[in-house]
């Protein structure tokens, strides 16, 4: 495949800016890679390993001319990242993101967009519990969703930046920024404070020993467990900026809550088994659509380090991290 952009500047280099890389080096998507991140040890271990092609000290030194830049860092830190840069992007660049909240990032980055330079939002529904500059790889974005939150933005740009992502593997929508952060309060945001629950309250029961919970663990409570060891950096600025569409899930989740707590308590089997019945439905749909697999174990019990990554891949879907 050839060359989509001269220029890409991954600001970040963690879990997903490292995967867009090797995704981008797997076809060639680049003439030149550079990129930046916060601190010293991570820059080091992105040159040690040669993530990139050049690693800049400062996050303007990598954007300088790029044609394309993708903010890759917590949500909570775009905005400021984006006003380190502005100045020197170039007329014509392409500034996107990959941030799991849109409505937030496009409120601190937009401002500081110089006039002539496209901002494109987008967000790959793909994710490990992993982070850091090891952590990525190309195969992330394989058959998985980017949700590009274009606005008002440049067609030509926006069919350029889609022609990157399905390059690199991924399937592509688009969607306004509300209905973005509705859909992921559904499938991936509320998910994870659920598993971050589950496996507080598990922590917290002293009638069941650890031994016991990492023992037993393959009944459920170890997705929950995996989707619990998320960057715990992500996931406070996901729910600070997803506030509002996460409390909204989060509530109706209650009511359902205590509704089949209620059929628990008085023995309402059919409630119960309806409920379930319609449950199965969903899993079976996400099957369907080829998002996950119907594996046993989700296909992680043939041992592959592939097979679990394909699993962990579930990131931001909802049904396996989340
Ligand atoms: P990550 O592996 O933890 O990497 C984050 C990178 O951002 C690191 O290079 C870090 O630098 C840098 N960084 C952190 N705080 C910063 C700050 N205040 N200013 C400047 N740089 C900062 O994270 P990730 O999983 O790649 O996530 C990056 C973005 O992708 C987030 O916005 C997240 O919402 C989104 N996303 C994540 C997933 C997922 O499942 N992980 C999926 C889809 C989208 P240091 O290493 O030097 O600290």
């Amino acid at each position: 495949m050839s060359v989509i952009y001269d220029r890409v500047a991954l600001i970040g280099l963690g879990l997903i800016a490292g995967s867009l890389a090797h995704a981008m080096r797997r076809r060639g998507l680049a003439g030149e890679i550079t990129g930046h991140a916060r601190s010293a040890e991570t820059r080091a271990t992105a040159r040690e390993i040669g993530l990139v092609d050049r690693v800049c000290e400062t996050a303007a030194e990598a954007a300088e001319g790029a044609d394309l830049v993708i903010l890759a860092v917590p949500v909570g830190a775009m905005g400021a990242v984006a006003a380190e840069i502005a100045p020197v992007l170039k007329p014509g660049a392409t500034i996107s993101d990959v941030g799991s909240v849109k409505q937030a990032v496009i409120e601190a980055v937009g401002p500081h967009v110089p006039e002539g330079v496209h901002f494109i939002p987008a967000h790959p529904l793909a994710g490990t519990e992993h982070s850091g500059p090891r952590s990525g790889f190309a195969s992330l974005f394989d058959n998985r969703w980017t949700i590009l939150v274009p606005g008002e933005a440049d067609r030509a740009a926006v069919a350029r930046l889609q022609a990157f992502w399905e390059a690199c593997g991924a399937h592509v929508e688009e969607m306004d920024a509300p209905h973005h952060d509705l859909v992921l309060a559904v499938t991936s945001h509320a998910p994870h404070l659920i598993a971050y629950t589950m496996v507080g309250v598990a922590d917290d029961l002293s009638r069941v020993t650890d031994s016991e919970v990492i023992k037993f663990s393959a009944a459920g409570f170890r997705d929950f467990t995996r989707i619990a060891a998320s960057d715990p950096t992500m996931w406070r600025d996901v729910f600070l900026t997803n506030k509002e569409a996460t409390l909204e899930i989060l509530g109706r989740f209650t009511e359902e809550l205590f509704a089949l707590q209620r059929a628990i308590r008085t023995g309402d089997g059919e409630q119960l088994f309806d409920y379930f019945t319609r449950t199965r439905a969903i899993r079976r749909g996400i099957i369907d659509a080829g998002q996950d697999t119907a594996a046993p174990d989700f296909g992680r019990s043939h041992g592959e380090k592939d097979a679990e990554k394909d699993a962990e891949k579930d990131g931001e879907t909802g049904d396996g991290k989340g």
